[in-house]
């Protein structure tokens, strides 16, 4: 097993390798930033070292910064987490070269899947499902593109190869605005991603984001997970996710899960990783694969009774999986509501002094939060402070279960989006289940 283990992340995320690591054995190293002396992970890990200024680039993303942390402490691996570092190729290679274990898949995957254009052409050639469009980047014969748009036929898409985040996208409704959408998109990618190449999609007008969770070791062994739907998005942001998705039967679980384990088969995929789909009509298209541990992974873990993170721990060791395909059962439902600080109307940011905190909890209620009581959350990186989830038989008991905990919950002296969370729990279309990733938006009233 790893011996000592750094934690290039902060927050809720740092505090769960962190327990995962103590339930292996595994020392810890926490990593801060000068803003985060008070994190409760940075309280509880054996180490800790502070490694820049509060602004990301001076710590969290400061590279030699945290490769020094990793010799001075003579940690053995260093997990990043999601967001920050965690899908930076660069990074994950010179880890490696400093004689770490990078805790993801290899330099080389991550390039592969973070180009949008390589990733959609090794998906294609793997059989997976892809949204119908462009085969490669979009050339620069205005004719060419025109017919192209013509066959896939209107609202198109276009993307940025290197876009994410939602960043990077326009939707072209009719061939009179092709044209100038593919070189305005093309000119803010080569400003923002340093990389003009763009692509072509169908543009599917009432989607759903269904995701398929994979582990593989590096033995050759590769599993899936079952899938979440995370459909309930605000500015591709998501919300409120579930597992399994409503309405996806036992037969097409099977079927994509089988896709995507071959994939990462044939692309010597190590750890764990996501691939995203847009659900529509009941048919899968592939959109991204995210080369790394997700907010959401808790709820697959509630249903699978797998803890996704020693799993991590294990594949970065060098061990083999500790099951096969079909001792992965699925028991009940599971939802994640992310507790953001920030106005619930507005969605403004709210950072601030936590003054007063109660937890719910009881059976089936987990919290995954970094806060407590005094705690002032920062206003220097993303507003989420912690995951409410529950678990249950059925996906009713779940909703009625997390409405039950919301309404125990308090957090005062900061503004958060609990009562939205209160709100949706209790909205029909909600529990109906299956509304798309609009849904949100034109419930909220948002234009744009
Ligand atoms: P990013 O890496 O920026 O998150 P994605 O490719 O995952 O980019 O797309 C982000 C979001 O954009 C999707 O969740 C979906 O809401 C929307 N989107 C992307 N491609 C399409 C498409 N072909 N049709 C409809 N919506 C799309």
């Amino acid at each position: 097993m790893l011996n000592k283990v750094l934690i290039a992340n902060r927050g809720e995320i740092a505090l769960r390798i962190l327990r995962a690591c103590r339930e292996l054995g595994i020392q810890t190293v926490a990593v801060h930033s000068t803003a985060d002396r008070d994190l409760k992970h940075v309280r509880l890990a054996d180490e800790s070292v502070c490694i820049g200024g509060p602004k990301s680039h001076e710590s969290y993303l400061n590279i030699p910064a945290l490769i020094a942390a990793a010799e001075v402490t003579d940690a053995m691996a260093i997990h990043p987490g999601y967001g920050f570092l965690s899908e930076n190729a660069d990074f994950a290679e010179r880890v490696e070269q400093s004689g770490f274990i990078f805790i993801g898949p290899t330099a080389d995957n991550i390039r592969l899947m973070g180009d949008k254009v390589t990733a959609k052409a090794t998906m294609r050639q793997a059989k997976v499902p892809c949204v119908p469009g462009s085969e490669g980047a979009l050339g620069e014969d205005p004719e060419e593109n025109l017919r192209l748009g013509r066959e896939i036929g209107y609202p198109v898409i276009i993307k940025a190869a290197g876009g994410g985040g939602g960043r990077g996208m326009r939707v072209v409704h009719t061939e009179a605005a092709l044209l100038h959408a593919i070189d305005m998109t093309r000119s803010e990618a080569q400003a923002a991603f340093n990389n003009p190449e763009v692509y072509m999609e169908k543009f599917l007008e009432h989607p759903r984001h269904i995701e398929v969770q994979v582990l593989c070791d590096t033995h050759g062994n590769a599993l899936y997970l079952g899938e979440r739907d995370c459909s309930m998005q605000r500015r591709h942001q998501k919300i409120i996710e579930e597992a399994p998705a409503p309405g996806v039967t036992a037969e097409q679980r099977a079927k994509i899960g089988a896709v995507c384990v071959e994939a990462c088969r044939q692309m010597g995929y190590r750890g764990a990783g996501t691939f995203e789909f847009l659900y529509e009509n009941g048919q899968f298209y592939f959109i991204e694969m995210n080369t790394r541990l997700q907010v959401e992974h808790t709820i697959t873990e509630m249903i699978t009774g797998i803890d996704l993170v020693k799993q991590q721990l294990r594949i970065a060791a060098g061990l083999p999986l500790e099951f096969t395909q079909e001792q992965i059962q699925l028991n009940g439902h599971a939802i994640e509501c992310r507790i953001n600080a920030e106005d619930p109307a507005t969605f403004i940011p709210s950072p601030g002094k936590i003054t007063n905190l109660h937890m719910p909890g009881g059976l089936g209620v987990r919290i995954d939060s970094h806060i407590y009581n005094g705690y002032s959350v920062p206003p220097h990186y993303d507003s989420m402070i912690g995951k409410l989830i529950t678990h249950a038989e059925s996906r009713d008991l779940a909703i009625r279960r997390m409405a039950g905990a919301l309404d125990e919950m308090m957090i005062d002296g900061i503004k958060t989006n609990i009562p939205l969370h209160r709100e949706l729990m209790r909205d029909t279309a909600f529990i109906a289940g299956g509304t798309d990733i609009h849904y949100l938006h034109h419930k909220l009233g948002l234009t744009g």
